[in-house]
């Protein structure tokens, strides 16, 4: 049986070059980079050039860029030492951000009795940006987290917007872009934002490493203790082949955005077309203009089905999700969907189909055949 991965929103397959990369350096290269010999100073110059290729990308200075595990890790890190240390009083954030920030966002609220505040969401899934400018007319030291893109519905917010907003009020501006670092374009010497993050295996690259962008005299501080390695804000010996594979596939992802980029765009297309001929009445959660990599439908199904499709679909090798990866096991409804849809658009079933330039049309039909034969 051919197995279909259209979940790429998860994880992504690893690029055969990034393996060959990492193969290298963990062969080869394994001194650590704190060591002053030879060896050392090889794996140093090696991490340097990986942080240098990474920078390039986005339009930064590679001191700006700092190695971390995940991008779970680097928003824990930046929202919690921005409450610590720099003394944010409130947080804006919206109720669809992933859990990775809101429930940080949740623990810091308990820990610190920091007020905090949810941008109202639009039907379509989008961020209220009136909602946004007025909740900022407050006067108090704020922190305001707004994902770039989406990982349920994809839906785009405008970085530069929101970050011209966030200037105008003297609030320091923190964006998860775990899902579009290495599919779009950012420019960081002109968008107005503080702290952005990434994480290799949402592009291609391995799992277990990540970045965070920290702007230039931000003054945070490190999560934990230890050695001096990221200039002390992220101490413990670097992955220097994790991180050396995340740059090649950041490297890689860049050099082929325009051709896939446009590739996954006609895939996300087909699939809608389709979807109108065999489900006419089905509703793309979300906005219809939404990010290129990512379709969340609601089918016409009914109900008691809701609980069994993911099952039947992987029956017949075919792998996506309800939401977020780490609430695929649950049945209960996605915190994004409930923040959207009506209670009785929750009980059928909402699928989200991800899509990197390794599908084809041929998944989407074997998708197609297996969702009419439920
Ligand atoms: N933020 C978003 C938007 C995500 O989609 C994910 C991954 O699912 C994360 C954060 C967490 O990233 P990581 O798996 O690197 O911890």
């Amino acid at each position: 049986m051919k197995k279909i991965y259209l979940d790429s929103a998860s994880t992504t397959q690893i690029r055969t070059e990034v393996i060959q990369e990492m193969t290298k350096i963990l062969s080869e290269d394994y001194g650590n980079p704190s060591s002053t010999h030879s060896f050392g100073r090889n794996a140093k110059s090696i991490l340097e050039l990986s942080r240098k290729t990474i920078a390039k990308q986005l339009n930064c200075s590679s001191q700006e860029i700092i190695f971390t595990s995940c991008g779970t890790e680097s928003n824990n890190w930046i929202l919690r030492s921005v409450v610590k240390d720099l003394r944010v009083k409130r947080i804006i954030t919206s109720k669809i951000e992933h859990h990775a920030v809101l429930h940080t966002v949740q623990a810091l609220q308990e820990e610190y009795g920091i007020q905090v505040d949810y941008v109202a969401i639009k039907s379509n899934g989008e961020i209220d940006i009136t909602d946004l400018v007025e909740l900022l007319a407050q006067d108090k030291k704020t922190l305001v987290s707004l994902m770039h893109v989406n990982n349920e519905i994809g839906t785009v917010l405008d970085l530069d917007r929101v970050g011209r907003i966030c200037q105008q009020h003297n609030a320091i501006f923190h964006s998860d872009t775990v899902q579009s670092v290495g599919k779009t374009e950012i420019d960081l010497a002109t968008i107005p934002v503080d702290f952005i993050v990434a994480s290799a295996h949402k592009f291609h690259g391995p799992k277990g490493v990540g970045f965070a962008f920290v702007r230039k005299k931000s003054g945070l501080r490190p999560l934990f203790y230890g050695g001096e390695q990221e200039k002390g804000l992220r101490p413990g010996t670097e992955g220097v082949h994790q991180i050396v594979g995340m740059a090649k596939a950041l490297d890689l992802s860049y050099g082929n955005l325009v051709k896939e980029r446009q590739q996954i765009s006609d895939l996300k297309t087909y699939l809608i077309r389709r979807l109108e001929i065999e489900f006419p009445e089905f509703k793309i959660n979300g906005n219809q203009d939404g990010f290129y990599t990512v379709l969340n439908v609601l089918l016409p199904v009914p109900e008691d089905k809701t609980a069994m499709i993911l099952f039947y679909l992987d029956m017949k090798g075919i792998a996506l999700s309800r939401g977020s990866a780490c609430q695929s096991g649950s049945i209960s409804p996605s915190h994004v969907l409930e923040e959207m849809l009506s209670q009785e658009d929750l009980l059928k079933p909402s699928l989200r189909i991800s899509f990197s330039h390794y599908n084809t049309e041929e998944d989407i039909d074997a998708l197609m055949e297996a969702l009419k034969s439920i």
